[in-house]
C-alpha cells in the first residue's frame, strides 16, 4: 500500500521506518529542501496550497495522512476529495484554534483551566482582572514548544504582553498549578476499535519536551482514556492521537490535543510492543491495531539543539538511539534515546547518565 504524507520531519520520518516491515510506501510532501523525511521515499518539493504537486501526490498513493496539525485547510480539502485522508480533517480543525479546541473539551464535559479569547488591550487587562493571575496568554493560532506564549504574573505585565503578541487573536488561560503533565496516545481504527498506551508523564523546559516516562499503572489512567475516548469518537477519529493534561490531585485538566503521532510517545518505538507510528499506520490502512502494553521501564529522552556523542550515549545499557539526521540548531528536536531497565531504580539512573551527557 502507498501512504502518503503531508509533512516530512521527524514524525514523518519515524512512521515510514514503522512502515517498511509492513511493505509500506512513502510519498512526502513538502517545501523544506532538506526534510528529514526525503531520503526514506518519494519527497515531493513543494509549497503545501500547490495544486498541481497536490494533484502529483494524489496520484502516487492510496490513502494520506499528516505529520503536523496546521496543515492548511485548502491543502486537507484537496487531498481528502481524491484519496481517503486520515485523520478526517474535522480534527485538524478542532485542534487549530486554542479557543474552540477549549470549547470542544468543555461540550464533551472535560474539565479546562478558566480562559477566554483576547483581542485587544483592554480585554486582556480584563481577562486578567477577571480570570486572575498568574496567567498564560497564548496565540490562538500556530503556537508549539511553548511559543507564541507569554506568563502574566500582575497587571504590570500585561502591557508588555501585548506589545509582543497582540498583533494576532489570543487566549488568556489561568495559570493550572499543576503536580505533573500527562499525555494521552491513543489509537482509533476506521471500525471504531481503539488502543491507549499507557500514560506518559512528560517534563518540559522553556515550553519544550525534554523527557517522557511512561507510567504502567497510573491512577489516572482510566479517567484519560475515557477524556481520550471521547474526543476519539466525537471527531470518528482513525489514526493516532495525543492528548496533554494537567493533573492537579486526582483530576485532570485538558491543555491540547494533536491530531498525530507525538513527542511524548516516541518511547513506544522500544518500550511498546506496537509502537505509535506502527499502530497510525496500521489504523489508516486498516489493519489490525497491535499491543500498547509497556515492555519495561521506560523513559525518552529528546535532544534539543545538539546530540551528544554516539559513543558515549550507547555504552548506556538498554539505550536505543534515534536521530533524525537534521542540522543541529538551538532549540531544534534533533534526536531522542529511549531508555529501557530492569527496574526503576536503574531507570533513574541511566536517564540521569543521558542527561549529564546533554550538558557536557
Ligand atoms: P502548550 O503550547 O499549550 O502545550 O504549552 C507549553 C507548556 O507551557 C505546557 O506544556 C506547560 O508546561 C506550560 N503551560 C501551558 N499552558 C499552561 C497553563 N494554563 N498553566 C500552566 N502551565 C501551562
Amino acid at each position: 500500500m502507498k501512504i502518503g504524507i503531508l509533512g516530512a520531519g521527524q514524525l514523518g520520518r519515524m512512521l515510514a521506518l514503522a512502515g517498511y516491515p509492513l511493505d509500506l510506501e512513502f510519498t512526502f510532501l513538502d517545501p523544506a529542501t532538506d526534510a528529514c523525511a526525503a531520503p526514506l521515499g518519494t519527497h515531493l518539493h513543494a509549497d503545501y496550497e500547490d495544486e498541481s504537486a497536490l494533484a502529483r501526490f494524489c496520484e502516487q498513493i492510496d490513502v494520506a495522512t499528516y505529520e503536523f496539525e496546521n496543515v492548511p485547510a485548502f491543502t486537507a480539502g484537496f487531498v481528502g476529495g481524491l484519496k481517503p485522508l486520515m485523520p478526517h480533517p474535522r480534527a485538524l480543525i478542532a485542534g487549530q484554534d486554542r479557543c474552540s479546541e477549549k470549547q470542544l473539551f468543555t461540550s464533551l464535559g472535560i474539565p479546562v483551566a478558566g480562559n477566554v479569547s483576547v483581542d485587544s488591550l483592554e480585554q486582556l487587562r480584563a481577562a486578567a482582572r477577571d480570570i486572575g493571575t498568574p496567567g498564560i496568554v497564548k496565540t490562538r493560532r500556530f503556537g508549539y514548544d511553548g511559543k507564541g506564549q507569554k506568563i502574566i504574573r500582575g497587571e504590570a505585565d500585561v502591557a508588555a504582553a501585548w506589545e509582543s503578541l497582540g498583533s494576532r487573536p489570543l487566549i488568556y488561560e489561568a495559570f493550572v498549578d499543576f503536580q505533573r503533565e500527562v499525555s494521552m496516545i491513543g489509537v482509533r481504527a476506521a471500525d471504531g476499535t481503539t488502543a491507549f498506551y499507557p500514560l506518559t508523564e512528560n517534563v518540559h523546559r522553556d515550553g519544550i519536551l525534554r523527557v517522557s516516562t511512561p507510567r504502567a499503572h497510573d491512577a489516572l489512567q482510566a479517567l484519560a482514556e475515557d477524556y481520550t475516548l471521547r474526543v476519539l469518537e466525537h471527531l470518528d477519529y482513525v489514526g493516532v492521537m495525543a492528548f496533554e493534561f494537567f493533573v492537579v490531585g486526582d483530576e485532570l485538566y485538558a491543555n491540547e490535543i494533536a491530531p498525530r503521532v507525538h513527542n511524548s510517545g516516541h518511547w513506544t518505538m522500544d518500550g511498546a510492543v506496537c509502537s505509535q507510528f506502527e499502530n497510525h499506520l496500521r489504523a489508516i490502512a486498516g489493519l489490525p491495531l497491535g499491543e500498547t502494553r509497556l515492555r519495561a521501564p521506560c523513559a525518552m529522552v529528546n535532544f534539543i539543539g545538539e546530540v551528544p556523542a554516539s559513543d558515549q550515549l550507547l555504552a548506556i545499557p538498554e539505550l536505543h538511539l534515534h536521530l533524525y539526521g537534521k542540522t543541529p540548531k538551538p532549540l531544534r528536536k534533533v534526536g531522542h534515546a529511549n531508555i529501557l531497565a530492569p527496574d526503576h531504580r536503574t531507570l533513574q539512573d541511566r536517564v540521569a547518565a543521558v542527561e549529564r551527557l546533554c550538558r557536557s
